[in-house]
């Protein structure tokens, strides 16, 4: 595009959360000058939020990393290229040679492309020789995933955002969008204002209620207990689709015996949802002809997060709502390439779209693409491999494009495993918490200087192109993976990221029909058949497990793992705001920062009159692992016996407080509920009265499978 004001002008992928922006980036003498939306991008249609438009300074802040970085001495001193990657190709040589390959790990990075997360999975597996690859998803929508493939069979969003305007009904479940999500949270708005019947689920009052019909707002850890309850009334009340549940589904029996236990007056002793508004909310959803399910991290960190994620499909099974349009179950994904990440192969258990590294077949053809011979072992997990580090069985972890230290639960434990490795090599922009650990720091590219593609919530691949080149000596990081594997005596054979498309093309049954060619402005939705045509709608007529119907799950509702009590008397839930992303490393050095500087502790006017904390005031926050200290904020859109934090600024520390306890099927960390104690810690009066558990929450303690 020619436009006198800028040198030229991009389409590109936003970098920022999962909805997939589509943005014209426009440069002018390297650097960014602007951000638009893309009049036609599927996701955005011409909208966008403010960090995808205007949070694009970070690109040229002056602490970008520039130069390689090797630890001496105990000190950081800046180094070649060629000194920084010898010195990792060394090491994990010797490290290779002495403990063998799987005393080394990777970390892919869902903020980075597809074509990234396949390089750096196959720079594991194939250059060193081990399944010991993940990446951040792990820590917040593995449990998605592990549900969506048990009870439909693919992992990915049934349908598309689309679907949300032709949604009579959405119901919206432990997800903030106006706040993670904006655009998608707009599109929402928008749809209630047309007439969409908005049901909303959380602890917290969020925007959304107030154009909603129905607010439910369950302590935290009783997603499960709440489902069961929506689905009781649904069956009770004669709302099910008979039809589609003899016709396509299995294992119902089960479910209709289970939901006998929970009625709403049952629901509202482990909830605290009133069992008229429950009752209201199940027939709004069920009475619809058509109706959408949203659900983010409120739903899956927790650590029976993927049981409710599978207790959602059976709402939708069971009401035959899924598979058509309005119809979608629609998972808001974080970061911008968290299914991406997962869907490249870059997991401990599976290759590309999921096929698992003991599948014969698949390893076979990935061998021979290679020319390698590839473990059939299951790698580690995140949480594995810092049991691992500290344990003394992994060596090294090679990093990229993730700030563990920061962002993974038990900042302690992570700090220790990371202390334990006699190898870290951190790619990234930025220093940061991680980094603090590293041994190597390699300068990489942020979304706006590298190309390839993006896969968004709806599972659309999109292409992102570089709109300037990386900053000083830094270097796109699929030059950089590319380049150790070669050092490391495994040759990949790409030249561009437009190559490495072509062979997960090629070895991906259900990414077939990619390229760039015909990914064009508007993407394509997996699964892309050889002849180019993709699938916005998945289930239309048979679900892709054997025998093709979708599976119900007959789950209890069970406590969370942790809960209130005398010494711990509030629980701590965590989520976003708008103006930050993540660890917050890009929008802090945006302008972003003069909206909002630090992250707030939520507390209810009531807590905080018992606990003399006024808005503003210092408070010390202490859980049974950690502590640290926040800024108050009163307000009432947290209930009485919950706080909220969110987990933007490094300061904060707010994963300090967060413990071991994890979903039990894919040990994503239950971040959503923890126990804390809050004091004031500026004015405070010589005694501060004991605020003791929540009653409920003693009651919610006493359920269990
Ligand atoms: Fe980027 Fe998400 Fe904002 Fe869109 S909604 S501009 S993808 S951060």
């Amino acid at each position: 595009m020619i436009n006198k004001n800028f040198d030229f002008t991009v389409t590109t992928t936003c970098g920022y959360c999962g909805v997939g922006c589509r943005l014209e980036a426009h440069a002018k003498q390297g650097r960014i000058a602007s951000i638009s939306p893309a009049l036609d991008g599927p996701a955005n249609e011409g909208h966008t939020c403010l960090k995808g438009r205007f949070a694009h300074q970070f690109t040229r802040a002056r602490d970008r990393l520039t130069s390689p970085l090797i630890r001496e001495g105990g000190q950081f001193r800046v180094a070649s290229w060629d000194e920084a990657l010898q010195r990792i190709v060394s090491e994990l040589s010797r490290i290779k040679s002495e403990h063998g390959p799987d005393a080394i790990a990777g970390l892919a990075s869902s903020r980075a492309t597809n074509e990234d997360c396949y390089a750096m999975a196959r720079l594991m597996r194939a250059a060193i020789g081990t399944n010991n690859i993940d990446n951040c998803s792990r820590v917040c929508h593995s449990p998605t995933s592990f549900a969506l493939r048990r009870s439909f069979g693919l992992s990915g969003a049934t349908g598309s955002f689309i679907d949300i305007d032709h949604a009579e009904v959405a119901l919206l479940l432990g997800v903030n969008p106006t706040q993670g999500h904006p655009v998608v949270g707009a599109r929402i708005k928008q749809a209630a204002l047309r007439g969409c019947k908005l049901i909303t689920i959380d602890p917290r009052r969020i925007e959304l209620a107030d154009y909603g019909v129905a607010h439910l707002s369950p302590r935290p850890g009783t997603n499960a207990a709440v489902v069961l309850g929506l689905c009781h009334v649904v069956r009770r009340d004669g709302l099910t689709d008979e039809q589609f549940i003899a016709g396509r589904t299995e294992g119902y029996d089960a479910l209709v015996q289970l939901l006998e236990r929970y009625d709403p007056s049952a629901v509202e002793e482990i909830t605290g949802i009133p069992a008229a508004d429950l009752e209201h909310a199940a027939h709004i959803y069920g009475e619809a002809q058509s109706g959408s399910l949203l659900w983010g991290l409120g739903v899956t960190e927790h650590k029976y997060g993927s049981e409710v994620v599978q207790l959602l499909c059976n709402l939708a099974l069971m009401t035959g709502k899924v598979g058509k349009p309005g119809s979608a179950l629609l998972p808001l994904r974080g970061q911008n390439n968290v299914q991406g990440s997962s869907d490249m192969g870059a997991l401990p258990d599976t290759y590309t779209a999921y096929r698992h590294v003991s599948d014969e077949e698949t390893a076979r053809s990935f061998e021979q693409a290679w020319g390698v011979s590839l473990s059939r072992e299951k790698g580690y997990t995140i949480a594995q491999m810092f049991d691992a580090a500290i344990a003394g069985d992994l060596k090294a972890m090679y990093i990229f494009g993730e700030d563990v230290a920061q962002t993974d639960p038990d900042t302690a434990h992570v700090t220790a495993a990371l202390e334990s490795l006699e190898l870290v090599v951190c790619q990234d922009i930025f220093e940061n918490e991680t980094t603090k650990y590293a041994d190597v720091i390699l300068p990489a590219s942020s979304f706006l200087e590298k190309s390839g593609t993006f896969t968004n919530a709806e599972r659309r691949f999109q292409v992102v192109e570089a709109a300037i080149d990386p900053p000083g000596g830094a270097k796109t990081d699929f030059e950089i993976l590319t380049t150790v594997s070669r050092m490391l005596g495994h040759e990949m054979g790409f030249q561009t990221p437009w190559d490495t498309l072509e062979e997960i093309a090629r070895l991906t049954p259900a990414y077939a029909g990619l390229s760039r060619e015909r990914l064009g402005r508007r993407g394509l939705q997996w699964p892309v058949r050889a002849d180019g045509s993709d699938s916005p709608t998945l289930y239309d007529t048979t679900f892709d497990r054997p025998g093709g119907r979708g599976q119900f799950a007959a789950l209890p509702y069970k406590a969370p793992g942790d809960a209130a009590d005398e010494e711990f008397p509030l629980v701590l839930v965590t989520g976003r705001v708008l103006q930050h992303y993540n660890a917050g490393t890009m929008t802090r050095r945006t302008h972003n920062i003069e909206l909002v500087d630090r992250d707030w502790l939520e507390i209810h006017p009531v807590d905080a009159a018992r606990l003399w904390i006024s808005e503003g005031d210092k408070v010390s926050v202490r859980s049974r692992v950690g502590h640290t200290e926040l800024h108050a904020r009163v307000t009432e859109r947290i209930e009485p016996g919950h706080v909220f934090t969110s987990f933007h600024f490094p300061e904060a520390r707010t994963n300090l407080l967060v413990g071991q306890s994890a979903d039990v099927n894919t040990s994503c960390p239950e971040y959503k509920v923890v126990a804390v104690d809050v004091r004031p810690l500026s004015e405070q009066p010589a005694f501060t009265p004991a605020l003791g558990p929540h009653k409920a929450s003693a009651r919610q303690a006493q359920w269990s499978a």
